[in-house]
């Protein structure tokens, strides 16, 4: 037998994809290019440095005062197994809404925590009615933890927290939030809806490369885990090691940060501070009104239930005449744009179009929106072109958006800024 003695690997040049899929999304330059600087070792001063500067800026994106926030080795997943094993010991009940797949993923990890998942069940695309988890806290025993979703990605249905706390709060419940799609892309109070833990990840609405799980635990939550009768069934997501290390003054070596990603993260995060949330928030929901609308005219209506649909990701049917797979391998192929189609259930017959950070954007939005008519024109499901792109001008147009048609001594430069704004 031989062994291969080289490869015939060359150098890899990734094609420049519009990334407009349910994660990764596009990320800045700045970002890019701050993954590319020198290596500092993970205990060197700066490097500590740069952890406490991450921390204080992810709680101002958390909106909150928690001590303990960090950005945790993983993606958002990572971030979920933390919280649940962590937080749930052998024999504990979890109530977790189940409305998607990611619902779905959580009540699984809790049963391989060794707890006892009670789910709380909605039609995929509707939300979790705060009443049927008051209901299910009254009638299910001793509930260590109620674990809820706030933007299911499967299905694009935001889900309401604001009253959820403060029935957790008098069960004796933990508040346990997935916000991986929703922190930096619509607005998250984790200490005002009294969320206990909540993580996410840096892929969505961050705009940063996957690989890190910011996360937050606010006092309950750390005691319930100083409390805990077993040790953490997991070593390297044992939240009370992780905690050495992050924690100013201790940084006792449990593993090894990735460097190049928190790098990125710092970046990312002054990205959007330099934005404001608020203004961040509002670009999302301009940016997603208008796909909206385009999609609309094409024929594609929102799945989720209505007042209750994300700005990050729009999730919408699609009618008997577009052939999925078709119509997603040509945007890949002839325009360089990546949707993502249906999961489980839905494969075939949704598709979900993320807008988060950097993909929500007007030039990204009429891209998409010209590339689909273009294909609908050719692949015979749509008679007309223009439409979309009608519509979506439409919205832009509302006095008071960013994008209204400028006064007549608006400058070129500046409508070119708007562009991509
Ligand atoms: C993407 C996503 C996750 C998982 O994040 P990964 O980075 O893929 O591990 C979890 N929850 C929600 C709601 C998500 O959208």
């Amino acid at each position: 037998m031989t062994l291969a003695t080289s490869s015939a690997c060359g150098e890899f040049s990734p094609p420049p994809r519009l990334l407009l899929g349910p994660g990764p999304s596009l990320v800045h330059p700045r970002v890019l290019q701050a993954m590319g600087r020198p290596l500092l070792g993970h205990l060197d001063p700066e490097f500590l440095q740069l952890m406490n500067e991450i921390q204080a800026m992810l709680r101002h994106v958390f909106r909150t005062e928690n001590r303990f926030t960090i950005a945790l080795s993983g993606t958002g997943s990572a971030g979920m197994e933390a919280l649940l094993v962590n937080l749930v010991e052998p024999g504990e009940t979890v109530l977790v809404g189940v409305n998607g797949v990611f619902g779905a993923r959580m009540a699984a990890v809790v049963e391989r925590c060794g707890g006892r998942p009670i789910t709380i069940e909605a039609p995929w695309g509707r939300i979790v009615e705060p009443d049927a988890i008051r209901l299910a806290l009254a009638r299910s025993g001793p509930v260590k933890a109620v674990a809820l979703v706030h933007a299911e990605t499967s299905t694009g249905a935001r889900q309401p927290l604001e009253a959820i706390g403060a029935l957790c709060r008098e069960a004796g419940a933990l508040f346990i939030v997935d916000a991986v799609t929703s922190l930096a892309g619509l607005p998250l109070e984790v200490d005002a809806w009294g969320i206990d833990a909540c993580y996410s990840g840096t892929q969505k609405c961050l705009s940063c490369p996957p690989g890190l799980s910011p996360l937050t635990l606010n006092d309950h939550a750390l005691t319930a885990i100083r409390r805990r009768k077993t040790a953490c069934r997991s070593w390297y997501l044992d939240l009370s090691l992780v905690a050495d290390y992050w924690e100013e003054g201790k940084r006792a070596y449990h593993h090894t940060a990735p460097i190049s990603m928190l790098y990125a993260l710092r970046e990312a995060l002054r990205l959007v501070e330099e934005e404001g949330l608020e203004s961040r928030f509002a670009r999302h929901r301009l940016q997603s009104e208008a796909l909206g609308a385009g999609l609309e005219a094409l024929g594609l209506s929102p799945f989720a239930q209505e007042g209750y649909r994300l700005p990050s990701l729009a999730c919408v049917t699609l009618p008997a005449r577009i052939d999925d797979a078709a119509v997603r391998a040509s945007l890949l192929r002839r325009f360089q744009i990546e949707i993502g189609g249906g999961l489980g259930p839905l494969r075939g017959q949704v598709w979900r179009i993320g807008l988060m950070g950097e993909s929500a954007r007007r030039c990204h939005v009429l891209t998409l929106l010209s590339a689909l008519e273009e294909l609908g024109l050719d692949q015979g499901w749509l008679a007309q072109p223009g439409a979309a792109l009608t519509a979506a001008a439409g919205v832009y147009a509302r006095p008071g958006e960013p994008g209204a048609m400028p006064q007549k001594s608006a400058r070129m430069s500046s409508e070119r800024e708007k562009a991509c704004s």
